[in-house]
């Protein structure tokens, strides 16, 4: 990898990016709001989600006094929500100082809440042309496809001296050169079958010369997930919903959720336990089963639609609308409140 890696590289990045609304500017709240969203999440999904953000919260001084439920309001659908936390919660320390007044450079960047190496370097290097290069699962399988290097890119020493073999070529157009290798690994370098026709880097590619692509970059075998049973409680009264708060040690933490049972029940369980807990009751219906895959877990989960004869303590009682403009329901449930917005 040489200066002509680079300028290839460049050449083809100028012709070939998306047009992405966090492109169009170098200022480092829309870029720091633009690259935590993209953590874990497709570029497409969290287009509409960044426009509404920084149209609601256009700033860093209204990010540090948002109100937290308004926020994961906002952040509802996108998921590891103390990543919205997080943005709070460095908001307030750059205000507090800072003076309101994002820090320009890698290692103080590196100091905000929620902002590891691959943000502080996205941000130093797009806003301030920080020399730092970004290492993302991206840039780790293009870097070694074309190295053909067999390293396991899971363990912390790979990254590591991938960074600095990185910085070791690293271009004056840090940024582009950053968001260059990003793109190229979103769009040609695919995790499953290269484009490799198409890339601008086909010369300089050992695993496209060996054609051994298919076994870049090397990784971990991944753990099992852990498997979970639920049954969903979908408390009817008088129109209104029954919600729960999520405990703040849970994951998920201080999100709103359908109340539910760590079991899998069949009616005839469910009829039983309304009966123990004196919970009186119209009706019951089985409604919608769902499976929702987290990244260490994959929890089943049956719902009930339960009508009954009053209120119950313990939860708050909301319509279907203020479900869904007021309370940040995690992922997980929303299948069932669309459910609910059926009936
Ligand atoms: Fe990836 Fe193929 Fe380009 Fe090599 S030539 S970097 S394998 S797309």
């Amino acid at each position: 990898m040489n200066n002509s890696f680079s300028h290839l590289l460049l050449n083809w990045y100028q012709s070939n990016h998306r047009d992405l609304p966090w492109r169009k500017t170098k200022d480092p709240y829309l870029v720091w709001i633009s690259e935590i969203m993209l953590q874990q999440t497709r570029i497409e999904a969290v287009k509409p989600y960044y426009e509404r953000f920084i149209k609601r919260i256009p700033n860093i001084a209204s990010l540090a006094s948002i109100d937290e439920n308004e926020l994961l309001k906002l952040w509802e659908g996108l998921g590891y929500y103390n990543r919205a936390r997080n943005l709070k919660k460095a908001a307030i320390k750059i205000m507090e100082e800072h003076n309101g007044i994002f820090p320009r450079t890698y290692e103080e960047i590196m100091k905000l809440p929620g902002i590891g190496e691959y943000t502080a370097s996205a941000i130093a290097s797009i806003c301030f042309n920080e020399l730092t290069p970004v290492v993302d699962g991206n840039v780790l399988r293009v870097f070694t496809r074309v190295r053909q290097d067999y390293r396991n890119v899971d363990e912390a020493s790979t990254k590591k001296a991938i960074r600095r073999e990185l910085e070791k070529i690293i271009p004056l157009e840090s940024g582009d050169f950053n968001e260059a290798l990003m793109e190229l690994g979103e769009t040609i370098c695919l995790v499953g079958e290269p484009k490799c026709k198409e890339c601008p880097l086909k010369d300089f590619c050992k695993a496209f010369k060996n054609n051994s692509w298919q076994d870049l970059p090397v990784k971990e075998t991944k753990k099992e997930k852990k498997e979970k049973f639920y049954t969903v409680l979908l408390f009817i009264y008088k129109n209104k919903y029954a919600l729960i708060q999520r405990k703040e040690e849970e994951m998920l933490s201080r999100l709103w959720q359908f109340p539910y049972l760590e079991k899998e029940m069949d009616e005839k369980k469910v009829i039983n336990y309304l009966k123990k807990e004196h919970i009186s009751y119209q009706s019951i219906k089985k409604d919608i089963s769902y499976k929702h895959v987290f990244s260490h877990q994959i929890w089943h989960m049956q719902a009930y639609k339960i009508e009954l004869n009053s209120y119950l303590e313990g939860y708050i009682w909301c319509t279907i609308k203020e479900m869904q403009e007021k309370y940040a329901i995690p992922s997980a449930f929303q299948p069932f409140l669309t459910s609910l917005c059926r009936k």
